[in-house]
């Protein structure tokens, strides 16, 4: 699809989005590697977000959707499917301890903003990058806390209709949702439980967590997180791979993080190709050694 319907182009501008053809992943992934889409979307409210998932099942256009891409590792080549950002959609409203959030919305605003109405129960989250909506798709989870034990309920667009699910229609498992498996449900918001608090214990655990990430954590390189699904509760994927003496271990511009052997690093010029061969190496000596098979928690486009 790299050539385009003049008409859905038209259509798309009028909608307000801003377009960019020919786009590079890189520079919309944390990672800042990967190859081009023949079309990049940016829809400037929420309105104009569901027309352009309407029009382009209209136009039969294939489509993924992006976050803030901190989760992602784009391949090198040229994809044949657009992208459409949630990065304008992000409104909030708050009812007591209700939070009515878009999916757009960046996770570590959500939590000051909770901060500010002293509300209780991300505090342990602050740090987690990306958007809500990603942290929905993939039941995001961090040092106790996981996404699914806030929702009361997810707006989803189900390629017709906005429904309204619930978390149990969600199936939330470890770093696991429907959205996974279903990909044509589209999370457009979330409303979250959170409770009442005290604003200067909310501060506290929230600063706690975060020096606890750039302590454990090489935050100063572009990354996707951890690379790896923990496979069972007690095998800690990090441990393992450090005890193999990998860390620091390099293919290209791909390097296991010297500071979280959970973590793949971009040392400055690596190419996707470089850290899908580093995945498959670290997954051929933990089987080899530890006889467990790793599964990526990052998604490959
Ligand atoms: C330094 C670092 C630390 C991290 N720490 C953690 C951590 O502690 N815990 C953790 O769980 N993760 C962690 N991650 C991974 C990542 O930040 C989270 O998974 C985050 O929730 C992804 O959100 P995103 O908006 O970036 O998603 P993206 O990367 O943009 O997308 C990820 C997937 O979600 C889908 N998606 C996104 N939005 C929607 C939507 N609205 N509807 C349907 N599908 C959607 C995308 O299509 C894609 O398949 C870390 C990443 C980095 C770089």
């Amino acid at each position: 699809m790299r050539g385009f319907n003049r008409r859905l182009v038209e259509k798309l501008w009028d909608l307000g989005c801003d377009l960019f053809f020919n786009e590079q992943l890189s520079h919309h992934v944390s990672f800042r590697l990967g190859g081009s889409v023949p079309l990049f979307i940016i829809p400037s409210s929420m309105e104009g977000f569901l027309d352009t998932l309407r029009l382009l099942k209209e136009y039969e256009v294939p489509f993924r959707i992006i976050g803030k891409g901190t989760n992602i590792i784009p391949t090198d080549d040229e994809k044949d499917f657009a992208v459409i950002s949630t990065e304008r959609i992000d409104s909030i409203e708050i009812h007591d301890e209700l939070i009515n959030v878009s999916a757009g919305m960046s996770f570590k605003t959500l939590c000051l903003i909770a901060l500010e109405h002293s509300l209780s129960g991300l505090e342990r989250a602050f740090g987690l990058p990306g958007s809500v909506g990603g942290a929905v798709y993939m039941n995001a989870g961090c040092y106790g806390w996981e996404m699914a034990q806030n929702v009361v309920s997810l707006k989803v667009f189900d390629g017709k209709n906005v429904i309204t699910i619930s978390p149990s229609e969600a199936q939330f498992g470890y770093r696991d949702s429907i959205f996974k498996h279903e990909k044509s449900l589209i999370i457009i918001s979330a409303v979250l439980k959170l409770a009442k608090g005290n604003k200067e214990s909310i501060r506290e655990i929230m600063i706690d967590t975060m020096r606890k990430r750039y302590e454990k954590q090489p935050l100063e390189y572009p990354s996707a997180g951890s690379v790896f699904k923990r496979p069972r509760p007690d095998f800690y994927v990090g441990t393992a791979i450090e005890s193999l003496g990998l860390k620091g271990y390099q293919i290209g511009g791909a390097q296991v993080s010297e500071k979280h052997a959970g973590f793949i690093i971009n040392r400055g010029n690596a190419k996707a190709s470089d850290v899908l061969k580093l995945i498959n190496f670290i997954k051929g000596k933990v089987k080899e050694y530890y006889g467990v098979e790793l599964e990526t928690e990052v998604e490959i486009w």
